[in-house]
């Protein structure tokens, strides 16, 4: 992250400024919208980009690395859309980069001083239409210098068939005046000084490094974001620049025009020109009623998968379960339930659970209530969409961390876990498989992860010899129902 030196008065000054200490963005890890950060007093708030239905991404599958441990807390998503590879693989080695030095920093060895680290790594389509691709990444990192919020955003170009950078949605004749007109709108804002403007847009690899996040408003307009610390006093917050459609437009290379189109009007779908897009399979198993065990008589079970739902995990452990007749909970995160809401359909279908586990996996310990609200709202109405209005009314905190301000901020009812299989951290079936047939007692609740290959490759062998020791399979609500 680059910060600059500023003189303790600016940093009293920019202290004092009520319009810049804005978070980028629409939304960060919280999943709660921020004002915009432009710093022109009573200007209007720019809308930060058109709204995509990542489910109508074809073969589209979001990467979720994350752990439940509050000790090494941290979550990472991305997209992979076939066609993009080489945006995905730009995403993937940042994402990885960073979650190798949080969890060396935090994870490993003696954590004790890493108390309130946490790695929050969430995705946003800006556009995903005809040729154009545009995803932001919002990376919350505790451990970090300044504030830790940086946004990066992420372009690729299906006519070219080349990853962009936010850069080159400016034609390169052009890249001065854009820049020159960037200085013009930051300078003489408080916390700014002229001096560090003129460093970071020194030279071609400073600017590349500076502008990590445009993209365009719903308007056309170009949006720049800078992260807290980079153009002026870290107590200053965010900027954000934005140039308006007939400023910035005589500037935009052809991609960027094209990019700028899709995010105005986009076109009914999208083509990167993919050699294959893998076909989602789907599982179609309808339960068959309601579930009658009763768990003050049967030996009950609860199995509850976190983190997803992924595809094709979700899809496979869908199956298996419903060959033993095994019912489940699945703790969705909101941000992959808009991407597959066909998995969490087919789930709820064939009598499983649906529960809240929030939109973007943060600790809600470290949100204001406000933030918890919109995290675990939006999640509900992701289920509910998907399950066309079956209302959630369980939800697991992530990392199991909760306190009196999260269970004062939903009606939601908590359920955390009796047996932890640490699937996260092992990647391995057998050892997944042994740990719950060993350690599961009747009427517990075992925490798995269903973007894990290795944890949904262990459920046969666990229902298997569970069933016959004379376990049944049933959900939290139905085991809290009953007991
Ligand atoms: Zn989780």
């Amino acid at each position: 992250m680059r910060t600059h030196p500023l003189f303790p008065s600016l940093v009293l000054l920019a202290a004092l400024s009520v319009t810049a200490a804005c978070s980028p963005g629409a939304s960060g890890p919280s999943g709660a919208a921020t004002a915009s950060g432009d710093a022109r007093p009573g200007s209007a708030t720019p809308s930060p980009g058109g709204s995509v239905d990542p489910s109508k991404i074809k073969g589209l599958e979001i990467v979720n690395d994350s752990s439940e441990q509050s000790s090494c807390p941290f979550a990472t998503s991305y997209p992979g859309v076939p066609g993009a590879e080489a945006m995905t693989a730009v995403m993937k080695k940042e994402v990885e980069r960073r979650l190798a030095d949080f969890r060396a920093g935090t994870c490993e060895g003696d954590a004790g001083s890493a108390e309130s680290r946490e790695l929050n790594i969430s995705h946003q389509f800006l556009v995903a239409s005809g040729d154009v691709l545009g995803v932001r990444l919002t990376t919350q990192d505790h451990s970090a210098a300044a504030s830790g919020l940086s946004t990066r955003t992420y372009w690729y170009d299906g006519k070219t068939g080349a990853y962009a950078t936010p850069l080159d949605l400016v034609a390169e004749g052009s890249r001065d005046a854009f820049v020159d007109a960037l200085k013009d709108r930051l300078d003489g804002r408080e916390g700014v000084d002229a001096a560090s403007l003129d460093g970071l847009f020194s030279d071609p690899a400073a600017r590349a490094a500076a502008l990590h996040d445009m993209s365009f408003t719903t308007e056309g307009a170009l949006r720049v974001a800078f992260d807290r610390g980079e153009v002026g006093a870290p107590a200053a917050g965010a900027y954000v620049v934005t140039l308006p459609r007939a400023t910035v437009t005589p500037w935009l290379s052809g991609f960027g025009q094209r990019a700028q189109r899709q995010t105005v009007r986009p076109d009914s779908s999208l083509d990167l020109g993919a050699s294959h897009v893998p076909e989602p399979s789907v599982p179609t198993h309808t339960a068959s009623g309601d579930d009658d065990t009763d768990c003050k008589k049967a030996k009950c079970i609860a199995l509850t998968f976190d983190d997803g739902p992924a595809m094709p995990e979700t899809s496979t452990l869908l199956t298996y379960l419903a060959r033993y007749k095994a019912r489940a909970t699945f703790f969705t995160v909101g941000q992959n339930v808009a991407a597959h809401p066909d998995l969490v359909r087919a789930a709820s279908r064939a009598g499983m659970e649906i529960g809240n586990h929030s939109y973007s996996h943060p600790d809600l310990t470290k949100l204001t209530p406000e933030q918890v609200a919109s995290q675990l709202n939006r999640t509900s109405a992701a289920i509910e969409a998907a399950t066309t209005g079956r209302t959630p009314t369980l939800f697991r905190p992530p990392y199991g961390a909760i306190n009196a301000t999260v269970r004062g901020a939903t009606r939601l009812s908590p359920v955390l876990w009796d047996v932890d299989t640490e699937d996260w951290k092992y990647r391995d079936a057998d050892k997944v498989a042994r740990t719950v047939i060993d350690k599961a007692r009747r009427n517990d609740v075992v925490l798995m992860h269903d973007i894990h290959p290795t944890s949904v490759a262990a459920i046969p062998r666990i229902l298997r010899t569970l069933t016959a020791r004379g376990y049944h399979f049933v959900t939290v609500s139905h085991l809290r129902a009953t007991l």
